[in-house]
């Protein structure tokens, strides 16, 4: 069992800057909560104030409602894995597994069978006698990996474990870790600036801007329903267009005018924002080729005029002019065949689009 709970929790270094602003949490036991957020947005400094590696200027956290702000890391029954995977080099691959238990005075069979048992586990059962410099990056990660299971702590913190391997391995290591995470039922909190890795892996995803935690939720509610421009264009790849536009009410009907097209709306709750400017926001996916129009999607005509062409087999990134300052992305069918210069109707669903207030930033 393990539940975490940051309250209130400010981390001011002794320097005076602040890396982490007032943050409430609250993390269910057996959960998968992937902590997200551009560099130096304060994920670290959080993640190493539970573990208890960094102080807390203000605020408490808890586990399982035991206040633990004030307790060593080694009282607060968690493990964590660490970006350099930390393992020692001196020390075979079952030392380096054995170490923490060995420090607790877990008798020597014991170690002997959850060392064996978390080696088989990972698949590296058949390189315990070797050192860390004779393993290959993924390998390494497991021994990390490993020796925070052979502790059997309530919670797992993983501060960006993936980020050295390369693209294929961190791909399957990210389904392994997904695997890991139900086969063991325990409670991981996951560091990544990734956007990708934090879709994939987390139940559900805090995204982090500035030390300010910015939304919490599942990754298709964020995807779907981002709270604020931050995560907006934080989640996706390529990122969500934004244009400048203003509303305006037409029969009733509020309507979308950006400088080159307009839009209606089928909402009703915009009454505050007619005649106001607005930023629109817009994925890539929700612009389509006039001729691999879904059906059932309504298409509103924009001409733009195709700059860059990006083939990628299962669809085409295609960058395309609407003035000569603004640009839109759009994700395409893959037989959408188009050359830079062309002029083209791209469609827009407007049933998919985001509006965002300009001065607070915030979904409207
Ligand atoms: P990254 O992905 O680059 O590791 P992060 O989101 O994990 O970034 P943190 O490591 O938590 O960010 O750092 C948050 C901010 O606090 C950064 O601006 C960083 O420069 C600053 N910071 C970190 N450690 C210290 C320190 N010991 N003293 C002063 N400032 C620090």
């Amino acid at each position: 069992m393990a539940s975490v709970r940051f309250e209130r929790v400010t981390k001011q270094y002794e320097n005076g800057y602040v890396a982490v602003k007032d943050l409430n949490l609250d993390i269910c036991d057996r959960e998968f909560l992937v902590l997200v957020g551009p560099s130096g947005c304060g994920k670290t400094t959080s993640l190493r104030m539970l573990a208890g590696l960094e102080s807390i200027t203000s605020g408490h956290i808890y586990i399982d409602d035991r206040r633990v702000s004030d307790l060593p890391p080694k009282d607060r029954d968690i493990a964590m894995v660490f970006q350099s995977y930390a393992l020692y080099p001196h020390m075979s691959v079952f030392e380096n597994m054995a170490f923490s238990l060995e420090l607790q005075g877990v008798p020597k069979a014991d170690i002997q069978q959850r060392v064996k048992q978390a080696a088989t586990q990972l698949g590296i059962d058949t390189l315990l006698d070797r050192k860390p410099k004779q393993l290959s990056g993924g390998q390494r990660q497991r021994v990390a990996v490993g020796r925070a299971i052979v502790r059997n702590p309530s919670a797992f913190l993983m501060d960006e474990p993936l980020s050295n391997l390369d693209a294929k391995l961190r791909v399957q290591a990210r389904a392994e870790l997904n695997k890991l995470h139900k086969r063991l039922g325990t409670t991981f909190i996951y560091v990544t600036h990734d956007q990708v890795e934090a879709m994939t892996m987390g139940s559900r995803i805090a995204i982090m801007n500035q030390g300010i935690l910015q939304q919490i939720d599942t990754p298709q509610t964020i995807y779907e329903q981002p709270n604020n421009i931050f995560v907006a264009g934080f989640l996706g790849s390529p990122s969500m267009n934004f244009l400048e536009a203003t509303l305006h009410s037409h029969d009733h009907q509020p309507i979308v005018k950006t400088s080159r097209f307009s839009l209606p709306l089928k909402r009703h709750n915009l009454e505050a924002y007619i005649d106001r400017p607005v930023i629109l926001g817009i994925r890539p996916e929700s612009i389509y080729h006039p001729n691999y129009l879904p059906p059932g999607i309504a298409g509103h005509d924009i001409q733009a005029e195709v700059s860059v062409v990006e083939t990628m087999g299962h669809e085409r990134i295609v960058y395309a002019a609407l003035s000569r300052e603004e640009e839109i992305v759009a994700r395409l069918d893959p037989r959408a065949n188009l050359t830079p210069g062309e002029t083209i109707n791209l469609q827009i669903d407007s049933d998919r689009i985001h509006l965002f207030d300009p001065d607070t930033q915030q979904a409207i």
